[in-house]
C-alpha cells in the first residue's frame, strides 16, 4: 500500500550492503532503527521510510500498553511468546540463510498457549537463484 509507506517514519542509513550476484544485485540499506531495507538501487538520500518501524508502530503500542496494565500474568505470557516466536523466525532465517525481516510467523493464543499457524519466508530472486542452484 502506498499509504503505507508515506506514513513509514524515516531513518537514517547506518551502512549500505551490497548483495547478490550474476548481475543481480540489491542494496540492503541498514537503518538507525536496526530495520534492513532492501532496494535494487543504493539510496540516494541518507534516511529512507522505513515500512518495518510502520507496520510494528501498532504492534508496539498494544505490548506497550500491556507492559504497563496490572496483569502481569498476561504480561509474562505475551513476551514469553514473542521470544519463541523471535527464536523460531531466527531459525527458519538462518535455514534459508535470508534476513530475519524475510520471515514471518503467524500464532495465536489458544487455551493460553502459543500455537504456530504458519510460517511465510520471502525469498527475493536473487534467492531463489541460491536456493535453487545446487
Ligand atoms: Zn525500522
Amino acid at each position: 500500500m502506498t499509504t503505507e509507506h508515506r506514513k513509514a517514519p524515516r531513518k537514517k542509513v547506518i551502512s549500505v550492503k551490497r548483495v547478490g550476484e550474476w548481475g543481480n544485485v540489491s542494496y540492503e540499506h541498514l537503518l538507525s532503527c536496526g530495520h534492513v531495507e532492501t532496494r535494487p538501487r543504493k539510496a540516494s538520500t541518507d534516511s529512507l521510510a522505513c515500512a518495518w518501524c510502520f507496520k510494528s508502530k501498532n504492534l508496539g503500542k498494544e505490548l506497550l500498553q500491556l507492559g504497563s496494565s496490572t496483569s502481569a500474568y498476561m504480561d509474562d505470557d505475551e513476551s514469553s511468546g514473542e521470544s519463541m516466536i523471535n527464536d523460531i523466525r531466527a531459525s527458519i532465517a538462518a535455514r534459508f540463510n535470508v534476513s530475519l525481516e524475510a520471515v514471518d510467523v503467524v500464532s495465536s493464543i489458544e487455551n493460553y498457549e502459543l500455537k504456530i499457524k504458519y510460517a511465510t519466508v520471502f525469498l527475493s530472486s536473487i534467492d531463489v537463484g541460491r536456493i535453487t542452484k545446487t
